[in-house]
């Protein structure tokens, strides 16, 4: 599948709706811009790739809403090569949107089904993004790799996981919807080991962040 004018066209239309519902973060509403979301769809939601609406990707998880994507990767206070850990890489869109916007991004996935298609998608599509797609449960973060300048959690977490908080360099910022049935969107600042700053913004929903698949 391609880029074509008319998907320029529509994801136009999609910035402009999502800067009416209050972003204006430059940075971020040009990485939306340039992202195109209709390769992450499966056919049968290419026509709605445009619009401002989670949808159904493989194994029973969503693809984020735009507006969502975009509240959170504001939050993140992005710079140019600065590394990013993600968990929940599902169908890669907000991969890709962190990648556009020049961050160099390590994703970590636990349903198999959608690490494997979405791998697949970086590998083959006319996507030009180098994530580097991990397979595991993002509790444990990736020490290997670690420390993270930001660390942003795309599903929600019942709690704050401590264990990424030590993978946040000093001075980082972790963004992380935090709750059960509904969720609160929630920054933390590691202003120095052990000392955090949280602040807690609205609500919000997510799939779940769940244990223990891999
Ligand atoms: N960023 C994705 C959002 C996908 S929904 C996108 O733009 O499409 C959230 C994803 O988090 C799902 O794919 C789900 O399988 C994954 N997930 C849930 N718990 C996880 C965990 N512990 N580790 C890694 N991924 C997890």
């Amino acid at each position: 599948m391609i880029d074509t004018f008319r998907h320029q066209g529509l994801r136009k239309q999609l910035v402009a709706e999502i800067r009416k519902k209050g972003i204006t973060d430059d940075a971020v509403l040009e990485a939306i811009s340039k992202v195109p979301r209709h390769l992450f769809l499966d056919n049968a939601f290419v026509d709605s790739a445009y619009q401002d609406k989670a949808f159904p990707i493989a194994a029973g998880q969503t693809i984020s809403q735009p507006y969502t994507v975009a509240y959170q990767t504001h939050l993140l206070g992005l710079e140019r090569g600065q590394k990013v850990l993600e968990i929940g890489t599902g169908s890669g869109y907000q991969t890709s949107v962190l990648c556009e916007m020049g961050a160099k991004v390590f994703s970590i996935e636990r349903q198999r089904e959608l690490f494997d298609k979405t791998k697949k998608l970086f590998e083959k599509s006319l996507l030009k993004y180098l994530p580097k797609l991990f397979y595991g449960d993002g509790f444990k973060g990736l020490p290997a790799f670690a420390p993270f300048d930001k660390i942003i959690i795309t599903c929600g977490a019942p709690s704050i996981p401590e264990e990424l908080l030590k993978q946040l360099k000093i001075g980082g910022i972790m963004v992380c919807p935090t709750g059960k049935d509904v969720q609160i969107m929630t920054t933390v600042m590691k202003k120095s080991e052990g000392d955090f700053e949280q602040v807690e913004i609205g609500e919000f929903r997510f799939v779940p962040m769940l244990k223990n698949k891999a």
